[in-house]
């Protein structure tokens, strides 16, 4: 896929269980919007949290996406000029954002043990999103001391006055506001376990992958508002964004990866065609 236009879009699945229907519809309209606008399209492996991810998950999403007929011309199989595609493989970036945030004042230790904070690799969806952060750690000034974001978890400041807006104009959806402190707080950047944050790292990632359009799942929408505060703090570009609509099961739930009936693999197996898969969602 030879690029004629800066058009860069990415697939950024993640290798945590089977892609499913809504998956392929969501990667599927990803595909076409870089076609239509002859730009290239990247596919990031998500593997950033060791205890969630496995290998063979990781092969098996990307032979379901070629299956689906969606081909990438950047990515871990194929390589391209901003790998690695791994998320495993891209620490240094992130230590690099980490250490940038640290340094501006823009992130804070926090030793608050929280259950949530076990989540923060993934990207949330609007049952799972982390609750807000009631600030017990915010006046700490001591992020200066840490050579290394190792031991404690890092959160982002978001901006203090209550109520600060965050907008934008999705593609898809129209205009969008959130405000920071009440549609979401403080937010994890790095763990205490050493695991960066999906936030951090698909912002970074993004920005080094020099992505102009984000496709994904309308679950992400308050997560783009926290990037946009990230992009913002890191001084790096923000992406266009454009969310799909969400697919659901019968019963009005929003597809996740344990409806493992309707991953594609299992479809694939009953011989369904592509085709069909993405007309289920
Ligand atoms: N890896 C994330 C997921 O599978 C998506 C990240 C994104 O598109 O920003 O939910």
């Amino acid at each position: 896929m030879e690029s004629h236009s800066g058009y860069r879009g990415r697939l950024a699945p993640s290798p945590t269980g089977w892609l499913h229907a809504g998956h392929a519809r969501t990667f599927w309209v990803a595909a076409q919007r870089a076609a239509q606008q002859g730009g290239t399209l990247i596919l990031r492996n998500e593997d950033l949290d060791p205890q969630r991810c496995r290998p063979e998950f990781v092969s098996a999403m990307l032979e379901d996406l070629r299956w689906l007929g969606i081909a990438w011309s950047e990515g871990p199989d194929c390589g391209g000029p901003y790998g690695p595609y791994s998320q495993s493989e891209r620490r240094a970036h992130y230590l690099a954002a980490w250490k940038a945030l640290r340094d501006a004042g823009a992130i804070y230790p926090c030793t608050c043990s929280r259950k949530d904070l076990a989540q923060a690799a993934a990207a949330p969806n609007d049952a799972d999103d982390e609750p807000i952060y009631p600030g017990q750690c915010r006046s700490r000034s001591d992020a200066a001391q840490f050579a290394e974001p190792v031991g404690v978890n890092w959160r982002f400041r978001v901006p203090d006055s209550k109520g600060e807006e965050v907008s934008f104009t999705d593609l898809h959806l129209g205009p969008q506001r959130f405000l920071a402190g009440r549609d979401f707080g403080d937010f994890v950047v790095w763990r205490r376990d050493d695991v960066p944050a999906y936030q951090l790292a698909v912002v970074v990632d993004d920005a080094a992958m020099q992505i102009t359009e984000v496709v994904r799942g309308a679950d992400l929408l308050k997560s783009t508002a926290r990037q946009i505060l990230l992009c913002r703090a890191l001084g790096i570009p923000i992406p266009a964004y454009f969310h799909c609509d969400l697919v659901r099961d019968q019963a009005g739930v929003r597809l996740a990866k344990r409806h493992d009936a309707l991953s594609i693999r299992h479809l694939r197996e009953l011989g369904w065609r592509p085709e069909q898969v993405l007309e289920l969602s």
